[in-house]
């Protein structure tokens, strides 16, 4: 029997994992986050209400799931706080015996935002565009063996003495190297009695629960964030974020290293998104990428997306690096309304073809090579059956399935749990 499962991002990010995930959990006893923090968000639409989760695992919403925050996650307390108390103030249970935190997840600091902030403005107009969350000085930090870990508000001595050595360090950056204003030991003091003292009942050794919960055939779902393009080794580097996206990552952020991922379901929206700067080779522009952003609501609180066809160059590699075994297409609803559907089959580099994805480094110099297929004209949001898709839908489904060699198992046609067709 399968034991570990992982869902992933093939893409650049918002592909809609968190509504597979959300629908997928029902067969899962255990949904684990493996990496990353407050920067990209898992949108849910359930009985609950509409739900954008940064930090919790999308299992949060079903009965008997245990969610599990990893060592592999930044760890924000103030927005993990807020995260639960939102929930909470709308009916979803939140308490230790459904969500867990690992007591080896280091914690995002105020200092870690703020340094985000500072960064962004020093580079001006070549800033990164981040979402100033503070996540690349955060997993700066935990390289460099700076950051606290959960496990040490249980040791407050220790946590003390700790917090004033990082203090005494992060002042020197903020005033000598930013000109910015120091943080006192009361405001990180006061920081962590009001954000870090709620968390503490949830924080414990996960990875045992892990290793017995896979000793005892649970079956345990690895929920990734963002996309195999943003992965800090294998995406568009340095347009990717600071942590390991990957499914081969996912059983070591996780906390149970020797776990072996059995299927790994990739998630690829019907065409093509991406948030902040870098390159983005099948891009659209003008009226056409307009109204694909507004029809797919392609925008992040007041960040729009950037938009364009699927691009099948972008999506094997990142089936590839993935591992997928299993592929969900989400939003393909979002394309009903046009005549003909634009794919980005090929880049067109230094005057020759290639379907191989380039390095990092050629990549703004590479131009789409974009066909056009048949559109289906009308909704689809209400097809549940495969056979009720319109052929010219179908032929869609089947063209990218070839094309990336894995089967697509999920046809997603509406941000809701139950507008999903099942498929093979
Ligand atoms: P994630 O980061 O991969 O979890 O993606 P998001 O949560 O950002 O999802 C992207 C957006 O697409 C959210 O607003 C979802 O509610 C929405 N969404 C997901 N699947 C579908 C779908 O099949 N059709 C439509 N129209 N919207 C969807």
């Amino acid at each position: 029997m399968d034991t570990c499962t992982a869902i992933v991002g093939i893409n650049w990010g918002d592909e809609g994992k968190g509504r597979m995930v959300d629908l997928l959990t029902e067969s899962f006893d255990v949904v684990v986050r493996y990496q990353g923090g407050g920067n990209a968000g898992h949108t849910i639409v359930n009985r609950y209400g509409e739900f954008m989760l940064h930090l919790l695992p999308s299992g949060v919403f079903r009965k008997n799931v245990v969610n599990i925050l990893g060592n592999g996650v930044a760890l924000d307390p103030q927005h993990l706080t807020e995260e639960i108390k939102t929930l909470q103030s709308k009916g979803v249970e939140i308490s230790p015996k459904n969500v867990m935190i690992s007591e080896r997840a280091s914690l995002l600091m105020p200092w870690h935002r703020r340094l985000d902030a500072l960064e962004e403005s020093r580079l001006k107009d070549k800033k990164m565009d981040t979402t100033r969350k503070g996540i690349a000085p955060f997993y700066s930090d935990k390289y460099a063996k700076k950051t606290v870990l959960a496990g040490e508000l249980f040791y407050p001595e220790v946590l003390k003495q700790h917090l004033r050595d990082l203090l005494e360090w992060k002042n020197l950056i903020l005033t000598g190297v930013y000109g910015d204003e120091a943080e006192t030991e009361q405001m990180i003091d006061e920081w962590v009695e009001t954000y870090c003292e709620p968390l503490k009942p949830f924080i414990r050794n996960t990875g045992t629960y892990l290793a017995d919960a896979m000793w005892n055939h649970k079956r345990i779902l690895f929920e990734g964030q963002l996309g195999a393009l943003r992965d800090l080794d294998y995406g568009i580097y340095p347009f990717t974020t600071s942590s390991n996206v990957l499914s081969a990552y996912a059983p070591i952020g996780a906390g149970i290293p020797n776990a072996r991922v059995d299927r790994v379901i990739g998630v690829v929206k019907a065409y093509s998104s991406c948030v902040g700067t870098g390159p983005f080779v099948c891009e659209l522009f003008g009226e056409e990428a307009d109204n694909l952003r507004k029809i797919g609501n392609e925008v992040s609180g007041n960040r729009p997306h950037r938009v364009g066809p699927i691009d099948l160059v972008a999506t094997r590699y990142g089936v590839k690096v993935q591992n997928a075994t299993e592929i969900a297409l989400t939003k393909l609803d979002v394309l009903s309304k046009l005549e003909r559907i634009p794919l980005c089959v090929r880049y067109k580099l230094y005057d020759r073809e290639t379907d191989e994805m380039p390095f990092p480094s050629v990549l703004d110099r590479c131009e789409p090579v974009v066909e056009y297929m048949p559109g289906w004209n009308c909704d689809i949001s209400n097809v549940r059956n495969w056979w009720d898709l319109p052929k010219e839908a179908q032929d869609y489904v089947k063209r990218i399935e070839d094309n990336v060699g894995v089967i697509i198992k999920w046809i997603s046609v509406g941000p809701e749990r139950h507008s999903i067709i099942r498929r093979g």
